[in-house]
């Protein structure tokens, strides 16, 4: 027999804000944008309506299957938790009879009730209206009482018209709604962390786009759809996300050609945090992420990020900086991002690397290096043949592909 009550039993699902609650004066923004995020994630399920209040979202099934819904919800941020939900009206026999509906739909359970009174004009306090649910349910199924350790806890919520009934809590992302933060640029590798470092973000209710550089023919198409790849993963918290694609293979000779191997990662990087810095100006980006880590390689020590930063004064978010390693992978399989960050196309950075990188570099030097070649003309080069690839959770047939610039 099927454990898992028939899906159809429920008519809506209860959504709880958690965080937002505590927002005071932004919370009517909060909530908007997170009714928008939601619509948008459930736009393959169109009977189904949203409504708001302060302190809930309610979603009407009309008959949509509650189970295909839930792992879009998952992925709202804002969301503290939600429940599948039988809606009844305000009235003690309608509530005893939807729950022995739920109960009868089940293999019997170890159960407790509880309920609890927005309105305090019901007739009955909570524990009335405990004890007359939980006899009829006693009188008419197998279903076993446990108040301690109940298999099943059964939530009636009354407010002044209905009633909501719900058997599961399922927990949402947590976070703000996405777009509530502004928008910032995020500099997407194929590696493990930038994409948590997208996911922390957004998770924060910060829009994102991406910038990715790519040197052909040192990198490969694999590297560059796997990071595509990477982008879809990341695509179902936010609808969808603008990746741009920089070609930076001659930036990227001309800092071998010019400049000493051990500062070749640190003057690279500057020219990313460059790059970035004028993509998220064009785009209205307030702050550039990365997937840097304290001390995880040499151009991630405090001197080197010191140095690499030196050239932009727009905020550098680093969600990732102070995580160990395996807390990150932790985080990427719970995401999903895992499995394609691991597969083996070489990034643009695992190629060049040189033998023996500084670990303390100064600005005076890599300021001193950079005198040496004309990086300026390089530079908007690789701005103006930016690439910018829309890329949604599902694959296109073809994906479309715009110059922005
Ligand atoms: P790993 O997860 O293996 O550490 P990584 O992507 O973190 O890979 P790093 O060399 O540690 O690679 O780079 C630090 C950060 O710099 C990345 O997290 C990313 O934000 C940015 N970065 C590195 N290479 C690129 C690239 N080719 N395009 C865009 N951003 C990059
Ligand atoms: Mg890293």
């Amino acid at each position: 027999m099927n454990m898992q009550p028939d899906s159809f039993v429920y008519d809506h699902i209860l959504i709880r804000y958690g965080e937002l609650s505590t927002k005071g004066k932004n919370r009517k923004d909060f909530i908007k944008r997170l009714h928008t995020n939601v619509r948008h994630a459930l736009m393959m399920f169109p009977d189904i309506e949203i409504e708001r209040t302060h302190d809930r979202m309610y979603i009407h099934l009309n008959g949509s299957d509650p189970f295909a819904i839930k792992p879009y919800l998952e992925k709202v941020f804002g969301i503290s938790s939600f429940s599948f939900a039988l809606r009844v009206d305000s009235d003690i026999e309608a509530i005893k009879q939807a729950v022995l509906t739920l109960a009868q739909t089940q293999e019997p359970k170890t159960f407790k009730v509880a309920a609890r009174r927005s309105d305090k004009q019901f007739p009955m306090i909570s524990d009335e209206i405990n004890r007359a649910v939980a006899s009829i349910v006693l009188k008419n199924t197998e279903w076993k009482v446990n108040v301690r350790q109940p298999q099943v806890k059964i939530e009636i919520e009354v407010h002044t018209q209905d009633t909501y009934i719900m058997t599961d809590k399922y927990p949402g992302a947590g976070g703000y709604p996405v777009g509530v933060g502004g928008k910032a640029m995020v500099m997407l590798s194929g590696g493990i962390d930038s994409p948590i470092a997208s996911y922390l973000t957004m998770k924060r209710g910060v829009a994102i786009e991406c910038v990715h550089y790519a040197s052909p023919p040192y990198t490969s198409m694999q590297a560059r759809e796997k990071v595509l790849e990477l982008a879809r993963l990341l695509a179902p918290y936010q609808g969808h996300i603008l990746v741009h694609i920089v070609p930076f293979t001659d930036l990227q000779l001309a800092i071998y050609e010019h400049c000493e191997e051990s500062y070749a990662i640190t003057i690279m990087r500057r020219m990313m945090y460059r790059i970035a810095e004028r993509l998220a100006q064009k785009q209205n980006c307030l702050a550039i992420v990365n997937g840097e880590s304290i001390g995880q390689v040499a151009s991630q020590t405090l001197e080197s990020m010191h140095t690499i930063n030196a050239v932009t004064s727009m905020p550098i978010i680093r969600p990732v900086a102070t995580m160990d390693k395996v807390e990150i992978i932790d985080l990427a399989r719970k995401v999903g991002t895992y499995e394609t960050s691991i597969q083996p196309w070489e990034d643009c950075c695992t190629i060049f690397t040189p033998k023996n990188p500084v670990t303390k570099p100064t600005i005076r030097r890599a300021e001193a290096l950079e005198r040496r070649f004309d990086f300026e003309t390089l530079l908007e080069a690789c701005v103006e043949q930016t690439e910018s690839v829309h890329v949604y959770p599902t694959k296109p047939a073809e994906e479309e592909v715009s110059d922005l610039f």
